[in-house]
Protein backbone atom coordinates (compact mmCIF):
# COMPACT_ATOMS: atom_id res chain seq x y z
CA UNK A 1 0.00 0.00 0.00
CA UNK A 2 1.07 3.37 -1.13
CA UNK A 3 1.60 6.04 1.29
CA UNK A 4 -0.18 8.95 0.92
CA UNK A 5 1.65 12.50 0.75
CA UNK A 6 0.51 15.39 2.12
CA UNK A 7 1.73 19.34 1.70
CA UNK A 8 1.27 21.10 5.40
CA UNK A 9 3.05 23.31 7.17
CA UNK A 10 4.22 21.72 10.18
CA UNK A 11 7.29 23.49 12.35
CA UNK A 12 10.66 23.39 11.00
CA UNK A 13 10.28 19.44 10.35
CA UNK A 14 11.12 18.80 6.79
CA UNK A 15 8.89 16.15 6.51
CA UNK A 16 6.88 13.50 9.31
CA UNK A 17 5.77 10.08 8.67
CA UNK A 18 2.29 9.43 10.48
CA UNK A 19 2.55 6.00 11.27
CA UNK A 20 -1.19 4.55 12.07
CA UNK A 21 -2.16 6.89 9.16
CA UNK A 22 0.60 5.41 6.96
CA UNK A 23 0.76 8.99 5.86
CA UNK A 24 3.63 11.19 5.26
CA UNK A 25 3.74 14.89 5.50
CA UNK A 26 6.09 17.29 4.04
CA UNK A 27 6.72 21.08 4.56
CA UNK A 28 5.79 22.62 1.68
CA UNK A 29 8.04 25.64 1.36
CA UNK A 30 11.21 23.54 2.08
CA UNK A 31 10.26 21.13 -0.47
CA UNK A 32 10.05 23.61 -3.24
CA UNK A 33 13.32 24.81 -2.21
CA UNK A 34 15.04 21.49 -1.51
CA UNK A 35 13.50 19.09 -4.19
CA UNK A 36 16.55 16.99 -4.52
CA UNK A 37 17.18 16.92 -1.16
CA UNK A 38 13.63 15.81 -0.48
CA UNK A 39 13.52 13.19 -3.23
CA UNK A 40 17.03 11.48 -2.56
CA UNK A 41 17.34 11.60 1.21
CA UNK A 42 13.89 13.14 2.93
CA UNK A 43 10.79 10.59 1.33
CA UNK A 44 12.99 7.52 1.58
CA UNK A 45 13.53 8.64 5.44
CA UNK A 46 10.03 9.07 6.00
CA UNK A 47 8.95 6.23 3.67
CA UNK A 48 11.86 3.90 5.74
CA UNK A 49 9.91 4.88 8.95
CA UNK A 50 6.50 3.83 7.59
CA UNK A 51 7.93 0.31 6.17
CA UNK A 52 9.56 -0.13 9.65
CA UNK A 53 6.31 0.49 11.38
CA UNK A 54 4.41 -1.80 9.09
CA UNK A 55 7.48 -4.55 9.04
CA UNK A 56 8.23 -4.72 12.79
CA UNK A 57 6.13 -2.27 14.43
CA UNK A 58 7.08 -0.63 17.32
CA UNK A 59 11.08 -0.57 17.30
CA UNK A 60 13.59 2.94 18.00
CA UNK A 61 12.53 5.31 15.51
CA UNK A 62 16.44 5.11 13.78
CA UNK A 63 16.97 1.32 14.92
CA UNK A 64 19.07 -1.42 13.06
CA UNK A 65 15.59 -2.04 11.33
CA UNK A 66 15.83 1.60 9.87
CA UNK A 67 18.98 1.98 9.18
CA UNK A 68 19.10 -1.34 6.90
CA UNK A 69 16.16 -0.60 5.16
CA UNK A 70 17.65 3.39 3.99
CA UNK A 71 20.34 1.47 3.10
CA UNK A 72 19.27 -1.78 1.88
CA UNK A 73 16.08 -0.75 0.14
CA UNK A 74 16.37 2.88 -1.05
CA UNK A 75 20.59 3.08 -1.31
CA UNK A 76 20.76 6.11 1.07
CA UNK A 77 23.41 6.46 4.11
CA UNK A 78 21.07 6.06 7.22
CA UNK A 79 21.58 9.83 8.24
CA UNK A 80 18.90 10.49 10.89
CA UNK A 81 18.98 14.27 10.10
CA UNK A 82 18.33 15.91 6.51
CA UNK A 83 21.38 17.63 4.92
CA UNK A 84 19.83 20.90 4.44
CA UNK A 85 19.52 23.88 7.27
CA UNK A 86 15.93 24.31 8.01
CA UNK A 87 16.33 26.82 10.46
CA UNK A 88 17.93 29.18 7.21
CA UNK A 89 14.97 28.50 5.05
CA UNK A 90 12.03 29.04 7.62
CA UNK A 91 13.59 31.61 10.32
CA UNK A 92 14.49 34.40 7.95
CA UNK A 93 11.80 37.72 6.61
CA UNK A 94 12.06 38.61 3.01
CA UNK A 95 13.38 42.11 2.40
CA UNK A 96 14.19 43.48 -0.41
CA UNK A 97 16.35 47.07 -2.14
CA UNK A 98 16.15 48.29 -5.46
CA UNK A 99 18.53 45.60 -7.00
CA UNK A 100 18.00 42.26 -5.26
CA UNK A 101 16.11 40.30 -2.40
CA UNK A 102 17.41 40.16 1.05
CA UNK A 103 16.83 37.29 3.90
CA UNK A 104 17.03 39.02 6.94
CA UNK A 105 17.51 36.73 10.37
CA UNK A 106 15.20 37.31 12.83
CA UNK A 107 17.29 39.65 14.40
CA UNK A 108 17.93 41.85 12.48
CA UNK A 109 14.16 41.89 11.32
CA UNK A 110 13.25 42.77 15.06
CA UNK A 111 16.07 45.33 14.98
CA UNK A 112 14.33 47.32 12.42
CA UNK A 113 11.11 47.05 14.02
CA UNK A 114 12.29 48.70 16.76
CA UNK A 115 13.90 51.44 14.65
CA UNK A 116 17.57 49.97 13.07
CA UNK A 117 18.49 50.68 9.35
CA UNK A 118 19.93 48.60 6.92
CA UNK A 119 21.04 49.62 3.69
CA UNK A 120 22.33 47.34 0.46
CA UNK A 121 26.30 47.19 0.44
CA UNK A 122 25.43 47.00 -3.38
CA UNK A 123 22.73 49.64 -4.19
CA UNK A 124 22.72 51.67 -0.98
CA UNK A 125 19.11 51.93 -0.84
CA UNK A 126 17.36 51.04 2.71
CA UNK A 127 16.05 47.52 2.74
CA UNK A 128 11.97 47.42 3.15
CA UNK A 129 10.41 44.08 4.01
CA UNK A 130 8.81 42.51 0.78
ZN1 LIG B 1 13.41 9.90 11.24
ZN1 LIG C 1 20.60 46.49 -3.48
Amino acid sequence: MRPHLSFRRSGKNAGTAFLQQNRINLHPLLFKQNQQAFLEEVIPHEVSHLLVWTLFGRVKPHGNEWQSIMIEVFGCEAKTTHSFDIKAVTNTVAYSCDCSEHALSMRRHKSIITGTRYRCRKCNTELSQN
